[in-house]
């Protein structure tokens, strides 16, 4: 139950619009991941027989990553590595790719967004009810979440501290999303999108070469909408403090933890979207601008230049890089966009 209602408070997140033109779609979705996955396909020139069929292969391609990356699932690669002393040697692709994916973003982004959070995720509980630490279970905790003491090369996990436990949490969707479309490209399927949570894959080319728009949820009211991306097709993230989190003697505390503090990230910023055609590093990204608030966001854009793409929403105002300055961007309701 409690699955389902994330997922469908996830799904609101992002509402991608624009798909309802002369074009009808062909829609299905199904439970993974902690989130509802929702597919939508254009019909034109692929039988019913074919769209099924490509549903039922996104669905096992799903079910394949979660199984491989997930940290409660019962066999997978991340509980056996996080009950192990020294590391795993493993042959399964997903878990080898998106721990190196992980490692090189928390490289990148200097541990704004990490895998070796597990400890912290485990500890406050979000998911499961939420618990507010003590400041000692706090320090524990945290002396187990350098990703440093991560490494991964040649079929062996490794890590230097046993009481290391993974979490990709803030990377497995975005993964998954981006071996979706790799497949989806391959079907015959001229267009469609996927999302997942928080995160919206769009690929192939749309009637009239028209973008892709896509509305971002107010963080201020879920029923509303901030803004209006417009992309060609490749991946948005959004990373949020109004998607999941408990309340505690009237505090809110969400999900996602600035790896500084090992409490919740308090960078100014109520949700962070990034578009980028890498679906890893979308997921990525916006979990580390969410943690990294603005200006550091900003210059983190302007060291990687061509990479991605992001909207940064804090109270009542919203920036973007440059790249979503000239017609990429709307903004929508009471936001106003800071230039
Ligand atoms: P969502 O999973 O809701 O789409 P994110 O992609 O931002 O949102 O990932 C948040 C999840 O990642 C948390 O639920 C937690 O499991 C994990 N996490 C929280 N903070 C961090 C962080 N700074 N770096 C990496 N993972 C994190
Ligand atoms: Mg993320």
């Amino acid at each position: 139950m409690r699955r389902a209602l994330f997922g469908l408070l996830a799904l609101f997140l992002l509402l991608p619009l624009g798909g309802c033109g002369r074009d009808p779609l062909y829609e299905s979705a199904f439970l993974a991941m902690d989130t509802v996955v929702q597919l939508r396909f254009s019909r034109e020139g692929v039988s019913d027989a074919d769209l099924k069929a490509a549903a039922a292969e996104c669905e096992a391609i799903v079910a394949r990553i979660e199984g491989a990356i997930s940290r409660t699932a019962a066999s997978s690669e991340t509980v056996r590595f996080n009950a192990s002393a020294g590391g795993i040697a493993s042959s399964d692709e997903d878990f080898l790719a998106v721990l190196s994916a992980s490692l090189r973003a928390a490289e990148e982004t200097e541990g704004a967004v990490s895998p070796a959070l597990g400890r912290l995720t485990e500890l406050w509980n979000v998911s499961g009810g939420g618990y507010v630490p003590t400041e000692a279970e706090l320090a524990e905790a945290r002396a187990h979440c350098d990703w440093r003491a991560l490494s991964v090369a040649d079929g062996f996990a490794a890590k230097t501290d046993a009481a290391l436990c993974l979490d990709f949490g803030a990377i497995g969707k975005g993964y998954a999303a981006a071996r979706l479309i790799e497949y989806l490209v391959t079907t015959g399927i001229r267009w469609g999108l996927v999302s997942l949570g928080g995160n919206v894959a769009l690929f192939g080319e749309k009637p009239d070469g028209r973008a892709f728009r896509v509305g971002l949820t107010d963080p201020a009211d879920k029923a509303a909408v901030a803004g209006y991306l417009s992309v060609p097709d490749g991946f948005v993230s959004v990373s949020g403090d109004y998607e999941r989190y408990f309340e505690a003697d009237g505090v809110r505390y969400h999900h996602i933890f600035d790896p500084a503090t090992g409490r919740p990230a308090a960078s100014g910023l109520h949700a962070a979207a990034v578009w980028s055609r890498d679906g890893t590093l979308a997921d990525a990204l916006s979990t580390a601008l969410f943690v990294m608030g603005a200006e550091r966001a900003l210059a983190f854009y302007d060291a990687h230049p061509g990479l991605f793409e992001a909207v940064l929403i804090a109270d009542g105002a919203i920036r973007v890089t440059p790249g979503l300055t000239e017609g990429g961007f709307e903004a929508a309701g009471a936001y106003s966009l800071i230039p």
